[in-house]
């Protein structure tokens, strides 16, 4: 699937010294080490292709650009890989609701999509991978699980056991009851009659009737939602026999930790024999008004609208960079006004030549991001550099720490 792009991160580090990154990982519950090296592998779960872009997803996506960005700068190499959900029930759902063709609006919407991250200056990925386009890959990952014994048949379609996984659950910490109410929330089936386990995922499903399906092993169908990202992820991410985990990073919104991390790693332990990720790194929702933000109350805030009525991309970026990643948020209009103010005087300062002192601001900026992302600290401590070149201070590098702000923060003019 094509990206989108290109857009590129300079490696800084030979001008400025990153310390060591610290990220949260909510396999451990805690802030852990993020080991410094050459190349790193990010799987960060793409979108399903009815309501893009909405902030919940801006919100996510830009967490991971920062990380992103942050890794390149310091001169590694970033192997991030993003899948796009081309086909799954709420696609179907969405198309059937509007009377068009769920094909032609999974590509406006991808398309849509493109044009979001772009504008909001997110770097693309690696590989840019779709559902449909990796149904022989699919199809090779439930072989390896079918040949480790870990599915069975219900009616012609294939599920997954997480009966053989002594560590299934070790990402959520959820007990069994919180398990099959989300599980049964988030688009499982835990009261199907034939299960081996409330808990167990479908990963092909036959074809059902007026619905589309493509040839397989398996039968004609469709791949299951998490069986996808696990073969994306284990195909394209080329994990290093010598790594401890098969990958570095896996992330995505923290409405993804259950089913569908858990569902993922489970289904990686079970081809692999080893963990997927060192960090599992989850963005918290986003809510409108004091209310939770979501499609079945109608009330989600979309990026191209934001940007049709004239917003500044980085003005989103910087309203959502207020608030640490990994808190439930809040949006309000208020808050894009604010930020435009504030962006506004950051660009002012940017254009001029005399500018505050910048080499602590420089170290701040850097030291923050690398303490799991701390992004409000990093907006105060740009605002008071900002308040002191507008008030007569001078003797910064104006040149430098513009690019930093470029190169970390995603910063165009
Ligand atoms: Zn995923």
């Amino acid at each position: 699937m094509k990206a989108w792009g290109p857009l590129t991160v300079k490696d800084l580090s030979a001008s400025i010294v990153f310390p060591q990154i610290h990220l949260s990982d909510t396999a451990s519950t805690s802030k852990k080490l993020l080991t410094k090296k050459p190349k790193y592998r990010m799987y960060v779960c793409g979108i399903t292709p009815y309501d893009a872009t909405h902030l919940g997803h801006a919100a996510t996506y830009l967490t991971f650009d920062l990380l992103h960005r942050l890794l390149l700068a310091t001169g590694s190499e970033v192997n991030y890989v993003q899948n796009i959900t081309d086909i799954d029930e709420p696609l179907l759902e969405r198309a059937v609701r509007d009377g068009v063709q769920w094909d032609e609006l999974a590509a406006d919407q991808i398309e849509l999509f493109r044009q979001d991250m772009t504008a909001l200056n997110v770097i693309p990925p690696t590989s840019y991978m779709g559902a449909i386009e990796s149904i022989p890959l699919v199809t090779l990952a439930i072989d390896k699980l079918a040949h480790n014994k870990t599915t069975y048949e219900i009616e012609n379609d294939m599920y997954f056991s997480v009966n053989h996984d002594g560590k299934f659950g070790s990402i959520s910490h959820l007990s069994k009851s919180e398990m099959v109410e989300l599980f049964s929330q988030r688009g499982g089936d835990p009261a199907l009659a034939g299960k081996k386990d409330s808990l167990d995922c479908l990963i092909w499903m036959q074809q059902r009737p007026n619905e589309p399906g493509w040839p397989s092993a398996h039968g004609f169908g469709r791949p299951g939602w998490h069986i996808e990202c696990t073969a994306i992820a284990m195909e394209f991410l080329k994990p290093d026999a010598h790594e401890e985990t098969l990958i570095d990073i896996q992330g995505g919104g923290s409405d993804l930790i259950f089913p569908h991390h858990e569902m993922c790693s489970s289904q990686a332990r079970a081809i692999s024999g080893k963990e997927l990720a060192s960090h599992y790194v989850h963005a918290g929702m986003i809510g409108l008004d004091g209310e939770k933000m979501s499609k079945s109350k109608g009330n989600l805030v979309f990026v191209s609208s934001l940007l049709a009525s004239g917003a500044d991309p980085f003005a989103i970026r910087w309203a959502l960079m207020r608030d640490h990643y990994r808190s439930e948020r809040m949006w309000n209009s208020e808050r894009l006004v604010q930020a435009e103010k504030e962006v506004a005087r950051l660009r002012q300062v940017l254009k001029s030549k005399t500018v505050a002192p910048t080499q602590a601001l420089e170290i701040d900026i850097v030291k923050f991001l690398s303490d799991d992302l701390d992004t409000p600290s990093v907006v105060n401590v740009i605002n008071n550099w900002v308040e002191a070149s507008l008030s007569g201070k001078s003797g910064g590098d104006h040149q430098k720490i513009r690019a930093t702000i470029q190169n970390l923060l995603g910063f165009a003019s």
